[in-house]
């Protein structure tokens, strides 16, 4: 009786949880939101605007395309 008890409560919880719900939109809303605007990576050979460098691969950064050197994660 005790174990039938504990399973059904269980179960229900986890259904019907909003919290569990409510984590997972707020990990998507905030994982993929920042990652698109800092981490564009250009895979093109180029010159970091800032510092002048040729490189094999930019990243955006302020509507430049800089150096991983310059890039400021
Ligand atoms: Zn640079």
């Amino acid at each position: 009786m005790g174990e039938d008890a504990t399973l059904g409560d269980f179960v229900e919880g986890e259904d019907g949880s909003p919290g569990n719900r409510r984590e997972s939109g707020e990990t998507d809303a905030a994982g993929i939101e920042p990652a698109r605007t800092t981490y564009a990576f250009v895979p093109d050979g180029g010159t970091c605007e800032a510092c002048g460098e040729l490189s094999e691969g930019r990243w955006h950064q302020d509507g430049d395309l800089v150096c991983s050197t310059c890039k400021e994660w």
